[in-house]
């Protein structure tokens, strides 16, 4: 990177990252004498999400996702939180527990010290993005519920801007494929995922029985940079809005290529993780997908999306298959993007939470504070 832009980034990241204190320092000043005595205190317990579908991408296929659920008590209020580890991502449950075993929140006198706590829990150990997320959110559910405050309002984030989410459909055959889209005509938008033989069947499939706007996630899945753009004007021509990680994510000379030819956006997945990555993306890519679980969490996410807008990039926030814990956190911070692929709890049959409701396709936040969500089945 050159130095001026080193600079210019590295300010940006740093004025960002001192955003937060407001909202530490009001938990101060409203409820700091009325603190618990007591030291917080962390559980978690595995739990297996079992999908409606069976789930195909480029890469991989499954029928269930193991997650950690995690809450965290302090006093009279718990926090709750999740990990979701898709198994192609590295982290396991009993990594994550491995993980987890390791964190001691007695030693913090208060969860408003979330700078210092997210600080220690990131340097625990490298990786473990997911398993530290777990922790991110259930602090950021106990600090919410203790100020009384949902934490779209805590940003101070207009609910009313929150994006249409789109609603993915799996690699499959055309038969299902079809069904599958009479089943989401309530979405505003569908996430097509591509990148195996039969796409341009898929799409023909589709538009069989729909007009409704679609995105495409390849998954890195084309590896020829003139056969890419070939699809995506192809793509452009049936209603297709957007590009998500078309090719391998080392193949950054024919990333950089195709996005100057493509006339359609192109967005980062599994070419960026957390903030640091951020300035990355620019020249490559036109936008980028934040998740949580790649990203260690609630406050991560929330720089990175002002870091992005602030390079001219797009922001979508994407999630993998968890319940609506995690899904309800990621759609605190929708109001900062353009796209939300937040649809991970709508995928699977037995979620112990509520949370984030699409209606009319829409994100729709509540007002209960923390994260938003109600406990339907005790698991931690
Ligand atoms: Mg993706």
């Amino acid at each position: 990177m050159k130095r001026r832009n080193f600079i210019r980034n590295s300010a940006i990241i740093s004025g960002i990252a001192s955003f937060p204190l407001a909202a530490s320092q009001a938990g101060e000043n409203l409820k700091f004498n009325k603190l618990p005595k007591e030291k917080m205190k962390l559980e978690f317990a595995p739990f297996d999400l079992q999908l409606k579908h069976v789930f195909t991408l480029a890469t991989s296929s499954r029928s269930t996702t193991p997650v950690m659920l995690t809450s965290i008590t302090y006093g009279e209020y718990t926090g709750y939180g999740e990990a979701s580890m898709p198994p192609y991502l590295g982290e396991s449950q009993q990594s994550a527990a491995k993980f987890l075993k390791q964190v001691n929140l007695g030693q913090f006198s208060s969860p408003f010290l979330l700078d210092d706590i997210l600080t220690y829990i990131d340097h625990i150990a490298p990786g473990n993005a997911a398993a530290k997320a777990s922790v991110d959110i259930a602090l950021h559910d106990l600090i919410g519920k203790i100020m009384g405050q949902p934490w779209h309002k805590i940003w101070g984030l207009t609910p009313e801007k929150t994006p249409v989410t789109s609603f993915t459909i799996g690699i499959d055959s055309d038969e299902v494929v079809m069904q599958k889209v009479k089943e989401a005509s309530p979405y505003k938008i569908l996430k097509v995922k591509m990148g195996r033989d039969n796409d341009k069947g898929m799409i023909n499939a589709i538009r069989s029985i729909s007009k409704v706007p679609l995105c495409v996630d390849i998954n890195q899945g084309w590896t020829d940079k003139h056969h890419a753009l070939d699809m995506i004007y192809w793509l452009k021509d049936r209603g297709i809005v957007f590009i998500e990680q078309p090719m391998p994510k080392a193949s950054i000379d024919d990333l950089v290529w195709l996005r100057e030819q493509s006339p359609l956006p192109i967005f980062a997945d599994e070419a960026l993780q957390r903030l640091v990555d951020v300035p990355k993306m620019q020249g490559i890519y036109d936008g980028i997908n934040i998740k949580l679980m790649k990203c260690t969490g609630m406050r991560e996410a929330h720089k990175m999306a002002n870091l992005a807008t602030s390079l001219g990039m797009q922001v979508m926030l994407g999630c993998m298959t968890e319940t609506s814990c995690a899904v309800s956190a990621a759609a605190q911070l929708s109001s900062l993007s353009e796209y939300a692929d937040l649809d991970g709890n709508l995928l699977i049959s037995n979620d112990p939470y509520t949370g984030m409701l699409i209606k009319d396709g829409k994100i729709t936040l509540n007002n209960q504070p923390g994260i938003g969500i109600t406990v339907v089945n005790k698991v931690v």
